[in-house]
C-alpha cells in the first residue's frame, strides 16, 4: 500500500463508494445514475475470480482473473483493496488502475464493493463519498433474488447472510439512499453527487 492512513492523495476527482445487498436493485439504479446524473462519472471495473454470468463481458462487468492471476498481483501490490466476498472462494478487488490515474484525471470514480473493501478504501481516502443503497427490507430481497432465478437456495440464503450483516453496517456510510421508488432513488442519488465537493 503506497499511500498512508488517514491521507488523502492529491486528487483532481472524486470518489464515490456504493454498497449494498445484492438484490437491492443496485445495478439497475447504478445504470440509470450513469446515464441521468450530471458529472464526469467513470465505473472502476473490479477483478474477481468468480465465473462470468451470461451475458457478462471480460473488462466490462469484471476482469475475470484466475486464483492464480489474481494472486499474483495481489502480491505485486496491484488492489487498491481485495477480499473473499461470500465466504466461498471468490475473491474481489479493485485495481489501483482503475482509480489513481482518473482521480487524477478529474473524473468522479465510481467503486461498487462491499462493506470490508469500503472501510479498507476510507483509510487511503477518507473523504471518499461512501453511499449504502438499502433494500426496503430482507423480506424484498429475498423475493429479488428469488425472481432473478440465477442463484440455488442455498447461494441466496448465504446472499441474505450477507444482507443482514452489511445493513448493520449501513451507518457507516456517509448517505443511505433506501431503494424502493426507482425514479426517487436516481433523483436522490444525482443530488448527493452534485451536492457533494469530495
Ligand atoms: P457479484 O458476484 O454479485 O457481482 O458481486 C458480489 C459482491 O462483490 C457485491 O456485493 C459487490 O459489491 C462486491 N464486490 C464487487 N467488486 C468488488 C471489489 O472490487 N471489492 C470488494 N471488496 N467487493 C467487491
Amino acid at each position: 500500500m503506497s499511500q498512508s492512513a488517514g491521507h488523502t492523495p492529491p486528487q483532481a476527482g472524486k470518489l464515490i463508494v456504493i454498497s449494498g445487498p445484492s438484490g437491492a436493485g443496485k445495478t439497475t439504479l447504478l445504470k440509470r445514475m450513469y446515464a441521468q446524473c450530471e458529472g464526469p462519472l467513470v465505473a472502476s471495473v473490479s477483478a474477481t475470480t468468480r465465473r462470468p454470468r451470461p451475458g457478462e463481458v471480460d473488462g466490462t462487468d469484471y476482469h475475470f482473473l484466475r486464483p492464480e492471476e489474481f494472486r499474483r498481483r495481489r502480491e505485486t501490490g496491484d488492489f487498491l483493496e481485495c477480499f473473499e466476498v461470500y465466504g466461498r472462494g471468490d475473491w474481489y478487488g479493485t485495481l489501483r488502475s482503475e482509480v489513481a490515474p482518473r482521480l487524477a484525471a478529474g473524473k468522479w470514480v465510481v467503486l461498487e464493493i462491499d462493506v470490508q473493501g469500503t472501510l479498507a478504501v476510507l483509510e487511503h481516502y477518507p473523504d471518499a463519498l461512501t453511499i449504502f443503497v438499502q433494500p426496503e427490507s430482507i423480506e424484498e430481497l429475498d423475493r429479488r433474488l428469488t425472481a432473478r432465478g440465477t442463484e440455488t437456495r442455498e447461494a441466496i440464503e448465504r446472499r441474505l447472510e450477507v444482507a443482514r450483516r452489511e445493513m448493520v453496517a449501513a451507518d457507516r456510510y456517509r448517505y443511505r439512499v433506501t431503494n424502493d421508488d426507482l425514479d426517487a432513488a436516481v433523483a436522490r442519488l444525482c443530488e448527493i453527487l452534485s451536492n457533494s465537493d469530495s
